[in-house]
């Protein structure tokens, strides 16, 4: 037998509590309703509503809403219009015009966000290829601390428009891909997920390039996406929370890390129960929030974190962090709800 066909099962005589519906109403922070995850903005919106209903899901952020007019008008007025209670939609910055725009770039991305938030957007969606991908008029990597970036994070500041910013990925993706690489599987299935360093940048030349921003930019709210950026490293993130009180983590995609050190992690929960917010990454799906709710109302134990039965991220299994509900209810909706200053319904 390969090892790849080894498929155990576990023989622990445990407890196994299904949540249909999460103990308070929950606003997801982080996920995505845009072609990669389904094509909702092309589907009817009762299909969707109806599975976010079920799943317990009052507000959702849709981090889909790009960086041009066309993406974010269809977004915003698919879900936005139609349902203006459920939804926000965020924009974002279009790095493909750096080569163009040359040293006005900064300018003209702080300005297109103006016109993003007039428009309706109500958060700016940083995605990973800025620190691995992203290059100026002369053609070199841009830093994710680059000064040259501070008109955009200053004018989001100014606008009120948080700043969901995902940067770097797993450590694992910037290792050599050995026998030693935890990520080895998942790896080999999403080759275009490794970051190798070098030639990438070292992870954590990206996470500082974060930490630096973060705390440059005081009067703008940022949110490490997948908690903080770097869910293997809890005390990092606590750290850099303590730091900066405009800092705040999204758990999206992050429950196999933080379930495999559920000490460590309940206790960032209690430390941090303000700064904390719901998200999934998984598109709009019940059985994906199911194991979320699983993971953090119950004290379960070893079981699968994700919806395959050979988990993602590594075969591991994770443990439940049988939050109380002062916290999980903060976790759930109230964080969210003072951030973007709205009222769960
Ligand atoms: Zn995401």
């Amino acid at each position: 037998m390969e090892l790849q066909d080894f498929k155990p099962q576990s023989k622990l005589v445990t407890r196994t509590t299904l949540i249909e519906k999460p103990r308070f109403p929950v606003f997801d922070a982080h996920n995505h309703l845009g072609e990669d995850f389904g094509g909702w903005d092309k589907r009817p919106l009762p299909e969707l509503l109806g599975l976010l209903d079920s799943a317990g899901i009052t507000r959702l952020v849709d981090l889909d809403g790009g960086w041009g007019e066309r993406i974010l008008e269809t977004h915003l007025e698919h879900f936005k219009q139609a349902a203006p209670d459920r939804f926000l939609i965020f924009g974002g910055v279009d790095w493909s015009q750096w080569p163009e725009k040359g040293e006005k770039f900064p300018e003209w991305a702080a300005s297109r966000l103006r016109i993003q938030k007039e428009r309706g957007a109500e958060g700016v969606k940083i995605w990973k290829i800025l620190g691995l991908q992203v290059k100026d008029q002369t053609g070199k990597l841009v830093d994710v601390d680059d000064p040259r970036l501070t008109p955009i994070w200053e004018t989001a500041g100014e606008l009120g428009l948080p700043v969901l910013i995902h940067i770097a990925d797993p450590v694992a993706f910037f290792d050599p891909i050995n026998e030693t690489n935890e990520r080895w599987e998942e790896l080999g299935n999403h080759p275009e997920w490794a970051f190798t360093s070098p030639p990438f940048p070292p992870f954590l030349h990206i996470l500082e390039g974060l930490a630096t921003v973060v705390a440059r930019h005081s009067h703008t709210t940022f949110i490490g996406a997948h908690v903080g950026c770097y869910a293997e490293n809890l005390p990092w993130v606590g750290t850099l929370l303590d730091r900066c009180p405009n800092f705040y983590v999204d758990i999206a995609a992050r429950i196999g890390e933080l379930g495999r050190q559920p000490y460590t992690a309940r206790r960032f929960f209690l430390n941090y129960a303000d700064r904390i917010l719901f998200g999934s990454d998984m598109g709009p799906f019940p059985e994906a929030y199911r194991i979320i709710y699983r993971f953090l109302e119950t004290d379960n134990e070893y079981f699968n974190y994700n919806a395959d039965p050979i988990p993602m991220q590594g075969r591991w299994h994770v443990d439940g962090l049988y939050l109380p509900n002062d916290v999980l209810v903060r976790i759930y909706s109230l964080n969210a709800e003072k951030l973007f200053g709205q009222t769960t319904r």
